[in-house]
């Protein structure tokens, strides 16, 4: 029956070669259409479409220039930003091409473990079929599309290599492959620290495989030491050692250390356990699901109660079936076909079953959030061939004539596979993902570079925290990776008080996340609040920062510069960044929230509409929201002019109202907001042009973002 699978070696690296390439290929689609957009490049080159991929961009900046500042947070010691510098340094492309492109060739690697599973299984025509699809479909395109530069291009590609060495141990019963699967799973724990919950999942797989199926054969209690070895939460140095030398051991003596398996592999199990493998039992997926921490601050008696940053996270929680089933098979019905064939295979062939922990890992992401899907992917897709292959030859067993017989055995997993192809290069085509900056941005980043030291820090929310210190080559106080409540607070505070609060503390929450640095070693969780109110001798937060408002207020010596780099795109999620300080730090409880509107407009007469049942009206001044009418205070045109400054033009209204308007000329735009909104310190300097002259001082303006030095 499976004659066809029967595929020589060489004409199998040819097609393992072939999918490589298509997958890859596949990416440039997104390659094409970007390149339409001039905004989208810097230095030649497009930029990257992740914001994450800032940071390690900065690591890998920082390990090809040989240095870095003390506390700036760059990531030099990650793999991902060190296998960007290596190969930044021995390519002959520029760095940004480089960054660019390394999720699409290290992503597309999936095809090769993929493929070998199959091969190694006597399935050549699955393998085939599966090789290609796994590379392009939906969710892993997602995490490793051309620009997607993040660690998902090796985390799925590193324990699919792993999976394939344990299904070729267990099928060879040759140490060597034990070796390999070991090393292959250091890698991976290396490459991605939560990695070790998956490993004890194969280990726990490989436990019930051997004791259901094979238990007595004396090999596989060996896979079982490596598994159990890799899995040991100890450093990944002294595990290689140790994996190295049991495999030296295992291949020297042979038959003879055979009665030697099961205590070594009693010995591995205990160390396993007494060096923390129980509480990774106890807790085996919290690793995933939770990666990031909530706490609230507490220092000394001091507990002070912050916004909880999972409330604004939309990652995190369950999603409907009909996505979860588009992301690991492109469609409900490929999916259901897809998993149907997983069973079917591993019914058929039982080593399969050692596939269930990465199956299992993807359905997770029904309840811990999209990111898991990936897992199930490679999977799914050797389902999906397996039972593309299997129906054509149960097909083909109907038709009397060998010949036709063997071209439907081959046409029909074809036709599978273009069916399968089909919503996933769909999704592709309409996945139009925008670079994280635009070129006029980076250029004021680019220019900032040229001003600020690399000590100097920038003030701004967290979102363009990566990419500024990678353009701009400066410290910042909140990150795509540093964004707790706890350290989001002052920043926040700073951004929707009047200049003189915002001022105050922004000096203060600098020269405290150095000091906390220097003193006690900390620079990601410190409640930086907690400690100034220690300091300056206060217990009840809301006293304290009141007495920011204090022009005179005693603030700490300066030790380096501050700028605020104040962006247009902040506007939209301006309420947001609000929400983390507005709140009673003594009990948690949130403050009501100012109204803001920002949004574009119609005109109609004398109406000005900002939706079906908003508008403006401007003869007597007020805003009409459905049956209701409220006076404007104040009425604001401002907009940048050719000279890079600022104008506005105030005019005042009905002082009862509750009201203010900015039109924003430059960007078509029109604001909504109440006073402590209008009167902070981002809507003053930014949509005003209206800055304290002995606080701050304009550094760069352009109507994509403005860059203030603090003169405190
Ligand atoms: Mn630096």
């Amino acid at each position: 029956m499976w004659s066809e699978d029967k595929i020589p070696m060489r004409v199998y690296i040819g097609l393992i070669i072939l999918a490589y390439i298509f997958s890859i290929a596949i990416r440039y689609i997104w390659v094409h259409w970007a390149s339409g957009y001039p905004q989208f490049f810097w230095n030649g080159e497009l930029m990257i479409n992740t914001n994450d991929g800032y940071y390690w961009a900065e690591g890998a900046r920082d390990i090809l220039t040989g240095h870095h500042q003390p506390n700036d947070l760059s990531p030099i010691d990650y793999p991902i930003s060190i296998l960007t510098a290596f190969l930044a340094k021995i390519l002959p492309f520029k760095f940004e091409t480089i960054i660019l492109w390394m999720p699409a060739f290290f992503g597309s690697l999936l095809v090769v473990p993929v493929m070998m599973i199959a091969k190694t299984l006597g399935n050549d025509r699955v393998g085939v079929i599966a090789g290609f699809i796994v590379g392009i479909v939906w969710s892993y395109y997602n995490r490793t599309m051309t620009g997607y530069y993040d660690t998902d291009m090796l985390t799925i590609v590193l324990p699919t290599f792993a999976l394939w060495f344990l299904i070729l141990s267990f099928k060879s019963q040759k140490n060597r492959y034990l070796l390999l699967m070991a090393l292959t799973m250091l890698l991976y724990e290396w490459w991605y620290p939560s990695a070790r919950p998956l490993e004890m999942a194969f280990g726990g797989v490989a436990l019930v495989y051997t004791l259901i199926f094979d238990r007595k054969n004396i090999f596989n209690y060996k896979v079982l030491i490596f598994i159990a070895l890799a899995a040991t939460p100890v450093s990944i140095f002294i595990k290689s050692i140790l994996a190295v030398a049991i495999f030296i051991y295992f291949h020297f003596t042979k038959e003879k250390s055979d009665k030697f398996v099961l205590p070594i592999l009693a010995l591995s199990i205990l160390l396993f356990l007494l060096m923390g493998g129980i509480d990774m039992i106890l807790n085996p997926i919290k690793g995933y699901i939770f990666r990031e921490a909530i706490s609230d601050g507490a220092t000394d008696s001091l507990k002070l109660h912050y916004f909880a940053i999972a409330k604004t996270v939309r990652e995190a929680g369950s999603i409907p079936f009909e996505i979860f089933a588009d992301r690991i098979s492109g469609a409900i019905p490929l999916f259901i076909i897809s998993t149907a064939g997983y069973i079917l295979y591993a019914i058929k062939e039982r080593l399969m079953w050692l596939a269930l922990p990465m199956v299992g890992l993807g359905f997770i992401a029904m309840q811990g959030g999209l990111r898991f899907t990936v897992y199930a992917v490679p999977i799914c897709a050797l389902g999906f061939a397996y039972i593309a292959v299997w129906f054509g030859d149960k097909l083909a067993e109907y038709i009397s004539d060998e010949k036709k017989a063997k071209i439907v055995k081959i046409a029909t997993p074809l036709i599978a596979l273009t069916i399968s192809l089909y919503p996933n290069i769909e999704h592709i085509v309409t996945y139009k993902v925008p670079t994280v900056f635009k070129k006029d941005e980076v250029a004021v980043l680019d220019k900032l570079k040229s001003i600020a030291s690399r000590e100097d820090y920038v003030l701004t929310w967290w979102d363009y925290g990566y990419p500024i210190r990678y353009y701009s080559d400066v410290k910042t106080l909140i990150d795509g990776g540093k964004h707790t409540g706890m350290v989001n607070f002052p920043v926040s505070f700073a951004l929707t008080h009047n200049q003189v609060a915002s001022a105050n503390m922004a000096r203060l929450d600098v020269e405290y996340t150095e000091k906390a640095f220097k003193e006690k070693n900390v620079s990601q969780t410190e409640d930086y609040l907690a400690d100034m109110m220690k300091d300056y001798g206060y217990k009840d937060p809301a006293l304290f920062l009141a007495e920011l408002d204090n022009p005179n207020f005693k603030l700490p010596k300066k030790s380096r510069d501050v700028y605020y780099y104040l962006p247009y795109r902040m506007l939209n999620i301006f309420p947001t960044v609000n929400l983390f300080s507005n709140l009673d730090l003594t009990t948690g409880k949130e403050n009501k929230n100012p109204f803001f509107l920002a949004s574009r407009y119609v005109v109609r007469g004398k109406r000005v509409y900002l939706s079906r049942n908003l508008f403006i009206d401007q003869e007597d001044a007020t805003v009409h929201f459905g049956n209701n009418k409220y006076p404007v205070n104040t009425f604001v045109i401002s907009y940048v002019g050719k000279d890079g400054k600022v104008h506005s033009q105030i005019s005042k209204g009905d002082s009862r109202g509750n009201l203010y308007i900015i039109y924003l000329k430059s960007y078509g735009q029109i604001l909504i907001m109440e006073k402590p909104f209008f009167d902070s310190a981002y809507i003053q300097m930014f949509a005003l042009g209206r800055y304290d002259k002995n606080l701050f001082e304009p550094v760069i303006i352009t109507p994509y973002a403005m860059v203030y030095k603090l003169k405190k």
